[in-house]
């Protein structure tokens, strides 16, 4: 028997959050990951609404929240001289409290059930480690790095290395590199990433600094982009005693010096650390080969400041997650897991595409940058309301990409009934709400207060709106008949049938639209089958 069904290589947030869903799911998993412990280190800080929505499905957001910044913190963006000077610009974001008002408000389909979260990488990994330790079925090694793999029709050998330096194999059925952007396990497949390389190096610097959030004097935020030639931006961590800064110098000492001059005011502070990394625009050719998958930024690398680097991530995650325990289970079909590549892989060239787009535009912006912006003369006044009026606009390219985060569709997946017709315009700026095959269940509140995302259980489920009593029977004998599990929900809420325009819709284990229609499915073994990956 093999030591695991599943080997997880890597504990960032991707690979912590696959061995939490599989986990979940009954699958015996190991996670190996090269550090002895999660880091305490500046990276991601924002989970976006789709991974919120997620996180509530695998019942952790709470959880997540509770680590996270403070509910009633507002997330600003702001572009500065410093912070002690009037800010040239300031876009003002809801805070979660705010966020979930509006949500509880309304009632279109165009919200999230759930809003993001500022939590930064160091507080949200020691978190999803912990909850993976709580799982019979989870085993996790610190202090053990994938060295090699060979794979053979019957499972993956890895070959790995422990802390004290011993080797050891390990047997799965799957392999599923979360091994970062220098992935070995990419490596050794031979995947190429393609796209724009080495765009910018920046450094980034860590700090400890107790006072500073509550004296900014100008307006509490999340961002704080410096107007500079330097590309400097400040970001407060979750504890809001935290903060990063990143900037182009020229060594480390320098980040010292931008940190005063950023603050601008005599604070206390201490610099926990400082680190270099590259802006890189990347996408890998493929996800996987035979028993082994790539995901997270072993297959993708993003500009960070849109937010869809970790956050694709757990996408790709999920996704996995229950293709890899229905195929375990054995209700599964030989075309599942493939439909892996062919669902993820345009989502992460989407979603580089929506990168490209917000970091152009933040380029642009800061190209519109000269020294005279900062003379008090007819000139300056004149360049800085040119700069501001750029900024205005490209600016929110970065923080307004709603469409990215909830809008994308598993369009053309061998999973979803191709349904003939025009499909909606695909946009990842704006967010609208659609049933499409493919389509992520836009979020509804029902008439007894709680969310149709919440009733829906984890298997496939029928839905029946709009009070509707359709013989759901054929359809649960076809999926009965693979095993695989099936259920019928019934919504009489007109609210739900108006949205979803649909009286009848197929909904799969990641709360995506397999089918739809207004009366029973004509096929319904063809279509459990499809829906399967038979
Ligand atoms: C400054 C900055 C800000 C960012 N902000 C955001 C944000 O707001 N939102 C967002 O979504 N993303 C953001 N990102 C991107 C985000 O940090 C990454 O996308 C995220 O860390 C990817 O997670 P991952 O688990 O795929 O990979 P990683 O976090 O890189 O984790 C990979 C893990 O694999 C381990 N590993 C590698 N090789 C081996 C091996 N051979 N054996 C065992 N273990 C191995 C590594 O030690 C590491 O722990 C930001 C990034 C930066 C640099």
């Amino acid at each position: 028997m093999a030591d695991t069904q599943v080997l997880v290589v890597g504990g960032g947030p991707t690979g912590l959050t696959l061995a939490i869903a599989l986990g979940q799911k009954g699958v015996r998993c190991t996670l190996i990951e090269q550090k002895e412990a999660p880091q305490f280190l500046p990276k991601m800080e924002r989970c976006n609404a789709r991974t919120m929505e997620i996180y509530r499905r695998m019942g952790i957001a709470e959880k997540v929240r509770a680590v996270g910044l403070p509910a009633h913190c507002p997330m600003d963006v702001f572009i500065v001289f410093s912070l002690t000077e009037p800010p040239l610009l300031r876009h003002p974001y809801p805070s979660v409290a705010a966020a979930k008002a509006e949500i509880a408000a309304r009632n279109d389909g165009t919200l999230p059930l759930e809003p993001y979260q500022l939590i930064s990488q160091y507080t949200l990994e020691p978190l999803l480690k912990s909850i993976a330790e709580g799982l019979p079925s989870v085993t996790m090694r610190y202090g053990c790095a994938l060295e090699s793999f060979v794979q053979d029709p019957a499972g993956v050998t890895a070959h790995v290395r422990n802390g004290d330096g011993s080797p050891a194999a390990l047997r799965a059925a799957y392999l599923v590199g979360c091994d970062g952007g220098s992935s070995t396990v990419r490596r050794q497949l031979g995947i190429r990433l393609q796209g724009e390389a080495n765009l910018l190096q920046l450094r980034q610097a860590l700090y400890y600094c107790e006072d500073l959030y509550k004296r900014i004097p100008i307006g509490k935020g999340r961002h704080y982009h410096v107007a500079d030639a330097r590309t400097t931006f400040l970001i407060v961590q979750d504890s809001t005693r935290h903060f990063s800064l990143h900037s182009v110098v020229d060594q480390d000492s320098d980040m010292a010096t931008m940190f005063e001059r950023t603050v601008a005011m005599p604070v206390k502070y201490d610099m926990l650390y400082v680190g270099q990394w590259k802006q890189n625009l990347l996408v890998a050719d493929r996800f996987m080969q035979d028993r082994v998958f790539l995901a997270g930024d072993a297959v993708h690398l993003v500009i960070p400041t849109g937010g869809l680097g970790m956050n694709t991530g757990v996408g790709e995650a999920t996704d996995l997650a229950w293709k890899l325990a229905a195929t375990l289970a054995g209700w599964g079909g030989p075309n599942l897991l493939p439909s892996y590549e062919t669902e993820r892989r345009p989502v992460g060239v989407r979603n580089v595409a929506a990168s490209t787009y917000a970091s152009r535009g933040r380029r642009k912006w800061r190209a519109a940058y000269s020294p005279a912006m900062r003379q008090d003369t007819p000139e300056g006044l004149r360049a800085r309301e040119a700069y501001v009026r750029i900024a205005d606009v490209e600016q929110r390219k970065s923080n307004e990409m709603v469409g990215a985060e909830l809008g994308y569709r598993y369009a053309g997946s061998p999973l979803v009934w191709p349904e003939e017709g025009e499909p909606p315009e695909d946009d990842f700026v704006r967010y609208r709400p659609t049933t499409w095959p493919g389509a992520r269940l836009p979020h509804v509140w029902l008439a007894d207060g709680t969310a149709i995302q919440d009733r829906v259980g984890d298997g496939f489920t029928l839905l029946r709106l709009g009070g509707n009593r359709v013989d759901a029977a054929p359809l649960g004998s076809a999926f009965a008949g693979l095993g695989a599990p099936f259920a019928v929900l019934d919504v009489p809420d007109a609210v739900a049938r108006d949205l979803y325009g649909f009286d009848l819709l197929l909904l799969r284990p990641d709360l995506h639209v397999a089918w739809r229609g207004n009366s029973p499915p004509e096929e319904p073994e063809r279509l459990a089958r499809m829906a399967t990956g038979h």
